[in-house]
């Protein structure tokens, strides 16, 4: 995957591994902010999954959050995230279902003895949960504030974050990548929506992929390793230009 935001440019994402069979190429423009934003688009062009695409939609939250980032530091702001800082991935932190798969493949792939440490740590975040009684309203979606606030106050850190800084972080989910916030860092360590101020986004890259994910929802990252044999609608496949023009429609 590549970005260029260049002006007169087009901004190329692309999704899609030429080794593993024929890629399409295509022009879209997106009005961003009120702004029209040329892209040029690869993907596969024979059946596709969600999770296939992802990589495009990552590329689209990193652009939107280059944009904001870019309109808060000529306002004057300061984006106050920076690598060492991991108060915010202490947070239930939601995914969709393709993203969950792709998490699970990613830790699949790792070598040993990474993979077990890995493993290791989910399986511990998973314990502690069900000790503190919450494994199971994780999939309650009733109470959502109440679950993320009982949830952050256990201060269980993200099986991926090591030495405080994500140790996936090209392939961290959309979620954890739109997640940019101007307010003081400190403020991060005991979160309420009026002391955290974010960013706004031209989009909502992540809620694309749960609308089209409506029928299995959100999951938290922490159970992402026991989805990886669910199959539902991020199974599905579409050529993949048909695929990513739905899920565009969703941003
Ligand atoms: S995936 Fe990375 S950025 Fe997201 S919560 Fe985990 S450590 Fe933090």
């Amino acid at each position: 995957m590549a970005s260029d935001a260049a002006r007169s440019e087009p901004v190329r994402l692309s999704a899609g591994d030429p080794a593993q069979g024929a890629l399409s190429t295509g022009r879209v423009t997106l009005v961003l902010g009120g702004e029209a934003v040329d892209f040029e688009l690869t993907v596969p062009a024979g059946p596709a999954s969600i999770e296939d695409l992802l990589p495009i939609f990552h590329g689209l939250s990193d652009l939107m959050g280059d944009r904001a980032i870019a309109r808060a530091t000529a306002s004057g702001e300061t984006l106050s995230c920076k690598a060492g800082c991991g108060a915010c991935c202490r947070q239930l932190v939601p995914v969709s279902a393709s993203e969950a798969l792709a998490l699970a493949h990613l830790v699949a792939a790792m070598p040993q003895p990474r993979q077990a440490q890995v493993r290791a740590r989910f399986d511990a975040v998973l314990g502690a949960l069900a000790e503190a009684g919450l494994l199971d309203r994780l999939s309650d979606e009733g109470d959502l504030r109440g679950l993320g606030m009982d949830y952050f106050w256990l201060g269980l850190a993200c099986p991926f974050l090591e030495d405080e800084s994500c140790s996936i972080h090209p392939d961290r989910p959309t979620s954890c990548r739109e997640y940019l916030v101007t307010s003081p860092a400190a403020a991060c360590a005991a979160p309420t929506p009026t002391t955290i101020d974010l960013l706004p986004l031209d989009g909502d890259p992540s809620r694309a992929l749960l609308k089209a994910e409506a029928v299995i929802g959100w999951s938290p990252l922490v159970l992402a390793l026991t989805l990886e044999d669910r199959a539902g609608p991020s199974a599905r496949e579409l050529p993949g230009p048909e695929l990513l023009g739905e899920l565009l429609r969703g941003l």
